[in-house]
């Protein structure tokens, strides 16, 4: 995910909080949205050291977010555990 992106929310969603923290605030967004068939290896771990994974898991999966890593999870993984928590 980016960070980056998502300053002005940070102002408005106290939900949110979670991002000051974020690890990936860092590292450039094509390090978390990586190219079609690229290593996501390199963000999960940077995810893997990150205060705000389970903030931010959530926070990608009620909002249903498609694309990069978040919470040390690619849109696969999370496609997979929305489709295996819904069985
Ligand atoms: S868990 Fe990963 S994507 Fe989420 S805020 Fe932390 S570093 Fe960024």
């Amino acid at each position: 995910m980016s960070v980056m992106q998502t300053d002005t929310m940070m102002t408005i969603d106290p939900d949110l909080s979670w991002q000051e923290d974020a690890l990936c605030a860092q590292a450039g967004p094509e390090f978390f949205f990586p190219a079609p068939g690229a290593s996501t290896r390199e963000a999960k771990q940077l995810c893997g050291a990150c205060e705000g994974r389970v903030a931010c898991l959530e926070y990608a999966l009620a909002h249903d977010e498609r694309f990069g890593v978040w919470g040390g999870l690619s849109e696969k993984e999370r496609y997979r555990l929305r489709r295996d928590s819904e069985a």
